[in-house]
């Protein structure tokens, strides 16, 4: 005999969601109590029609309100006019929503509950589950094949491990992705102490028969020992990825990782692939599609690349205090060859910085303009605002893509020049006529799309000072005449 909790679930699964107070007689009372104690059935409208209890016929009857509220009746051809009690008309509706939420917490997984589909497919969170940490959903068939929700789950966390708690289908149908596994949430769990339980025992005993998925013990693309995700570089194209390693390239295209184009993984790689690698925060939450957290978005990205790649330790830094997140890889889009530089912005705006990785951050002020539709003025305009708000971008470089080095890692004349002003904090002690100084000067004003002089010639100490500010994370030797990280003043000169 199947309890009421799972009796609701059948009747859940068939897309049978409403529960007539006639049924209920059925069921066992003390369950019944308890079952509405969880909250999962929500009291709905009363019924407009009952099954008539007087000539054995058991036919539909419809109800006729003698006092609205107050008193009702219904007709039955053999027996004439029959009053209904009232709490014979009531009805509740299974809320699915709120199953998935007594799943969550019978997990003890704390974060938000994200809705997938609608009605039909829920995120409850993520916990660590017969041996590995897995994204746990719960679906709902009602018709909806198992392979629709699959597909949604691949979508929303990539190749990563996936525990599917539905109803009415239990252990994996032929097709579904090894990291997935299905269970029948009527079999794991049961009502007890007033709250739902899931069988853990049972569910890792389950799991741990599973198959090891091939991705966790080799990751798509393998690595030389030691590498780390310094030594990883993406470029990010329309279907695909091209990943350097050490200088060795794999091409891996969208459907290989199983992912699709438009899935939330690969949006934000390709959001931080036009930012080249370091974005806000909160411009994130701005750029994202659909819901769910910065956190949780970032976080799957990660699980995405640690699954690909064959690296040890985080792809992608929270940089708490600078409220940003930063990859630790290169990464950029495909034929973004210059800096793009937002219109409006001078050789003043621009700032050069090298880090320890003798990668370049180059920070530029973004004006970016939002217009808001205010309230009708009187003349029945609408009233437009424009707000500014001015933010800077920072992308990051590698001194091969400015043309500053060569891809054998040998330093151009023009390159050596630029590092030591960059290190010098804006000041390169180089005479008037020096060729390298003013090839370097072309090359900054091509790679910017910038007109005006980025250097100028000091006469009077015979040097040149960049009108941009320079810093650098490398410490120069003693007596070199620099000071590393200053940042003097662009173009103030005494
Ligand atoms: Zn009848």
């Amino acid at each position: 005999m199947r309890t009421v909790w799972q009796q609701l679930l059948d009747r859940l699964a068939a897309g049978e969601v409403t529960i007539c107070a006639d049924e209920v007689p059925r069921w066992d009372k003390n369950q019944w109590q308890t079952v509405l104690g969880l909250g999962l059935l929500r009291e709905t409208e009363l019924a407009t029609a009952v099954v008539c209890d007087q000539c054995g016929d058991a036919h539909w009857a419809e109800v006729y309100w003698v006092t609205p509220g107050v008193k009702a009746c219904f007709g039955c051809d053999a027996e004439g006019v029959i009053d209904i009690e009232l709490d014979r008309l009531r009805q509740w509706r299974i809320d699915a929503n709120c199953v998935a939420g007594l799943v969550a917490s019978s997990l003890e997984v704390s974060s938000p509950i994200e809705t997938l589909l609608r009605e039909r497919l829920w995120r409850v969170g993520r916990r660590r589950l017969g041996g590995r940490y897995r994204d746990i959903f719960f679906g709902v068939p009602a018709g909806l094949p198992v392979a629709e929700m699959s597909a949604a789950i691949r979508a929303s966390i990539g190749p990563g491990s996936a525990l599917l708690l539905t109803i009415g289908a239990n252990g994996n149908p032929e097709g579904l992705p090894s990291g997935q596994h299905l269970l029948d949430l009527a079999s794991v769990s049961r009502v007890e102490g007033g709250r739902v339980v899931i069988d853990l025992d049972y569910v890792e005993e389950r799991l741990a028969g599973e198959a090891p998925s091939t991705r966790k013990s080799s990751p798509t693309i393998p690595v030389p020992a030691g590498a780390t995700w310094r030594d990883v570089s993406i470029m990010v194209f329309d279907g695909m990825l091209r990943i350097t390693v050490r200088g060795k390239v794999h091409e891996t295209d969208f459907a290989e990782l199983g992912v699709d184009q438009r899935s939330q993984p690969i949006e934000l790689l390709k959001l931080f692939a036009a930012a080249r690698g370091t974005m806000d925060t909160t411009k994130i939450q701005e750029l994202v599609s659909g819901d769910g957290a910065v956190k949780m978005r970032v976080r799957r990205l990660r699980q995405l690349l640690q699954e690909l790649i064959g690296v040890d330790g985080d792809p992608i830094e929270n940089y708490r205090k600078a409220k940003s997140y930063v990859c630790q890889f290169e990464i950029r889009l495909a034929g973004d060859d210059g800096f793009r530089t937002p219109a409006g912005v001078t050789w003043l705006d621009l700032a050069f910085h090298e880090r320890v990785d003798r990668r370049i951050l180059v920070t530029v002020p973004e004006r970016q303009q939002f217009r808001a539709r205010g309230a009708q003025s009187r003349s029945g305009e609408s009233v437009r605002e424009v707000a500014e708000e001015r933010g800077t971008v920072t992308r990051t470089y590698s001194l091969e893509e400015m043309g500053l080095r060569t891809e054998a890692g040998q330093l151009t004349s023009e390159g050596a020049a630029f590092t030591d002003l960059l290190r010098a904090g804006g000041i390169l002690p180089r005479s008037g006529n020096d060729v390298v100084v003013l090839k370097l000067a072309a090359q900054l004003q091509e790679w910017t799309g910038l007109d005006g002089e980025p250097l100028r010639l000091l006469e009077a100490s015979r040097s040149w000072t960049a009108v941009f500010a320079c810093s650098s994370e490398i410490q120069v030797a003693k007596g070199a005449g620099a000071v590393s990280g200053s940042r003097p003043r662009p173009g103030v000169v005494d």
